[in-house]
């Protein structure tokens, strides 16, 4: 697992406590620093790979990358679907 690009987040000089916050005003907090940070990508998805359920990562709150999720396994199944059916033709 590459992880170079922690070291370059913005949030380095931030306390880890911003990113972990307990309701929607402290997500916001978090939400503006990653909104300019040059790892914004990389951060998001170590966070929906790796399945981590807490926090703030590459900008997204913990309902917004369980719903980036949901999107994506529907999305693979719609894909699997079509190819099975496009074998059956
Ligand atoms: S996107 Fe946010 S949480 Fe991720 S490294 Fe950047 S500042 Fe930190």
């Amino acid at each position: 697992m590459d992880t170079e690009w922690m070291a370059r987040g913005l949030c380095t000089n931030v306390p880890p406590s911003r990113f972990f916050p307990s309701d929607g005003a402290g997500v916001e907090l978090a939400r503006k620093v990653c909104a300019d940070c040059p790892v914004r990508e990389a951060c998001l998805e170590h966070a929906l790979e790796q399945r981590i359920d807490h926090g703030v990562w590459g900008g997204c709150s913990e309902r917004e990358r369980r719903r980036i999720l949901k999107h994506r396994r529907s999305d693979v199944a719609q894909a699997a679907a079509a190819a099975r059916d496009a074998a059956l033709r």
